[in-house]
């Protein structure tokens, strides 16, 4: 069964409840700090107990980024959970997508850092699968890939399996320890929070993803060991 609507089944319609209230606990407790920064601040401008400077608005706009990136990740998340995002599967061709994307990350490659480069066998079959959701997911992929390796490389490979195009993104970046492996699609999970400020990240981009993988039918997996770098691969099921 590969109708579009199969990903909204009703087991994840009764999912959908509980895991908007997560959410809700969650966002709580994410935009708690910003605001509370935020009003401090200003509560010390009005009562004169300190002057402003440059520095200190520019803290304030910093904190303010982060709750608006924070409320812009969390509509997308919630969208998807809820299954309110519109997904249109279509027989679609990967090698396009693929190779757009490609050009767009070389444009933020710096001088020394990694290679960015594209595998694929001769005849990419076509995916039933949604053209904007998918890149979304590679943005995501490769975005991360992109933020966590300072040299090396970072391979985009396409294969087959039976039913499936697989598509993985590997990098020699920084890697992910065992332990914390299993959290890594948890919404708001870091591996830790020096990673937070270092990326800007929310921990949301990967709950994103695996979402939208999921809405499409396909799975996603990861391998990775600290130091050494990164496998995300993800599936598309056949046209
Ligand atoms: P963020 O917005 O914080 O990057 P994600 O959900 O995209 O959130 O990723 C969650 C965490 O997983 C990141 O903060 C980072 O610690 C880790 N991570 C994701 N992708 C990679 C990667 N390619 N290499 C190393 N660590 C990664």
């Amino acid at each position: 069964d590969r109708s579009p609507s199969r990903g909204l089944g009703d087991v994840y319609k009764r999912q959908v409840e509980n895991r908007r209230r997560e959410l809700m606990s969650d966002l709580t407790h994410e935009l708690r700090t910003p605001l509370t920064v935020v009003r401090g601040y200003l509560e010390e401008l009005a009562d004169g107990s300190i002057s402003p400077s440059t520095e200190l608005y520019q803290n304030l706009i910093k904190e303010t980024r982060r709750l608006e990136r924070l409320t812009d990740d969390l509509q997308e998340l919630s969208k998807a959970e809820a299954g309110y995002l519109s997904i249109t599967l279509i027989p679609l061709s990967l090698l396009g997508l693929l190779q757009s994307l490609i050009e767009k990350f070389s444009d933020q490659l710096l001088e020394d850092g990694p290679v960015l480069e594209l595998i694929y066998p001769p005849d990419i079959p076509l995916a039933l699968a949604d053209s904007d959701r998918t890149e979304q997911i590679l943005v995501n992929l490769m975005g991360n890939a992109l933020r966590y390796t300072k040299k090396g490389s970072i391979t985009v490979e396409v294969s087959r399996s039976k039913n499936q195009v697989w598509i993985a993104i590997k990098d020699t970046g920084i890697g992910i320890s065992e332990a914390d492996l299993p959290y890594i699609f948890e919404r708001f999970w870091r591996a830790d929070r020096s990673r937070a400020s270092y990326s800007g990240g929310s921990g949301i981009g990967l709950a994103i993803t695996r979402r939208l993988v999921e809405l499409q039918n396909g799975k996603i997996e990861v391998e990775s060991e600290l130091g050494k770098g990164s496998i995300f691969r993800f599936s598309l099921p056949l046209a």
